[in-house]
């Protein structure tokens, strides 16, 4: 790598790619990889989806950016979309994950506000959450590693250590505004939450009038083999940030809440420069296009199946690497026995890019649209990657 001019902040690796096509990556010197990194669970419908190309391109031929001191048609379709589909009854549209998130947050806080609580500010979040890197969401997420050197961790979170539903009713107080979690931790390590749980925490949150807010940034939009994973659960938030997916790859978020909640969020107390923007909202409308398509999210659980049964013949092959598959849908884990890095290297070199994630989880991503071809290639990288794994590890016992 040549001297850069950027924050050092990234370990990025050597690769540097000129296109993309479905689920596969090339490379300036036509190297091509099959995407199950999918930009971090982004390219819901892989790269240069054509209706969403098409609809990029028609939109930025009109108008680009206009602010939200005018009306964006866009944004009411795409919003009342949204909330046909969901709890919601209410959007508020943003940039990125963390400012729907940071949206969730004032919104819960000012509901409680507004019902003359002010001293309900407190949210509770659970150990192993990622919720961004603004200073409350890094404050929401309560790793350390994210908040060291920061200076004081923003007031009104805090983490609890365990899944417990007892500590959780030991935790509310007189200061509690709501709860926030992820249905399966992502950055955490693909760790899913117990849809038991997540009704124990709505029938709490009912008994002591405090909000049930999900992060679905990474979970949503199709990604669990549902519209948005509390489905799964049979229970309905609140408040859900979601990002991620609903944008294919154009950076933007949201932030829905049920019409109660969201009563409080009157003009003045938001904003968002880019926030609905009209380029994001048309990629948003032609990704809901797609995701709400007959069958559509169908063959993302089917598909989501085949790959975890796959992946289960893996770990039986390979217990001296992989102890657990995790996940749902196309949102999948493989616990390791060893932090993830060599593997996610290792496959690189055969092919296949994936992410790693916390709790030594190689975290795998696709895109949403990926067929058998996928899947078998994907097994053959893993395959030959944990064989090469093995034998060098035999070498240097
Ligand atoms: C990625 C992610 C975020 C942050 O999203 P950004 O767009 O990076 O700000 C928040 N919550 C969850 C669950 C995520 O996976």
């Amino acid at each position: 790598m040549t001297q850069s001019s950027l924050y050092a902040t990234y370990a990025r690796a050597n690769l540097e790619f000129e296109k993309g096509e479905g689920a596969w990556l090339t490379t300036r010197d036509e190297r091509r990889f099959l995407d199950f990194a999918a930009g971090i669970a982004v390219n819901s419908l892989g790269h240069a989806h054509p209706h969403l190309v098409e609809a990029l391109k028609d939109q930025a031929d009109k108008l680009w950016h206009v602010s939200n001191l005018y009306d964006i048609p866009g944004q009411h379709k795409l919003a009342e979309r949204l909330c046909a589909a969901t709890f919601a009854d209410k959007v508020f549209f943003t940039n990125s994950g963390a400012e729907a998130v940071e949206c969730a947050v004032k919104t819960a806080r000012r509901y409680q506000y507004d019902k003359g609580a002010p001293e309900r500010f407190t949210i509770l979040t659970f150990e192993g959450a990622f919720h961004g890197r603004t200073l409350a969401t890094i404050a929401a997420g309560g790793q350390a590693k994210y908040l060291e050197g920061f200076g004081p961790k923003a007031p009104g979170f805090e983490s609890l250590p365990a899944l417990d539903i007892e500590l959780v009713k030991q935790s509310i107080n007189e200061t509690t505004a709501g709860i926030l979690l992820e249905p399966i931790q992502g950055e955490g390590g693909i760790r899913e939450i117990e849809p038991s749980f997540l009704k124990a925490l709505r029938n709490l949150c009912d008994e002591t009038d405090i909000l049930l807010i999900l992060d679905e940034v990474q979970t949503g939009v199709g990604r669990t083999g549902r519209l948005f994973a509390y489905e799964e659960a049979g229970i309905t938030p609140d408040i859900m940030a979601i990002a991620k997916g609903i944008g294919g790859g154009f950076p933007m978020g949201a932030c829905l809440a049920t019409e109660e909640v969201a009563d409080g969020m009157v003009p003045g107390t938001h904003g968002s420069t880019y926030g609905g923007n009209p380029l994001a909202m048309a990629v948003g409308n032609a990704v809901l296009d797609v995701v709400l398509e007959e069958g559509f999210l169908d063959n993302v659980a089917k598909t989501g199946l085949v790959l975890k049964q796959s992946l289960a013949g893996l770990k039986d092959a390979y217990p001296d690497f992989i102890e657990e598959i995790r996940g749902r849908g196309l949102l999948l884990g493989l616990k390791l026995k060893m932090p993830p890095a060599d593997l996610v290297a290792e496959l690189r070199k055969e092919g296949l890019l994936t992410v790693g994630a916390g709790d030594n989880v190689l975290r795998l991503a696709p895109p949403l649209t990926i067929g058998q071809e996928e899947i078998d290639f994907a097994l053959q990288a893993l395959e030959r990657a944990l064989d090469t794994m093995r034998a060098a590890k035999a070498d240097s016992q």
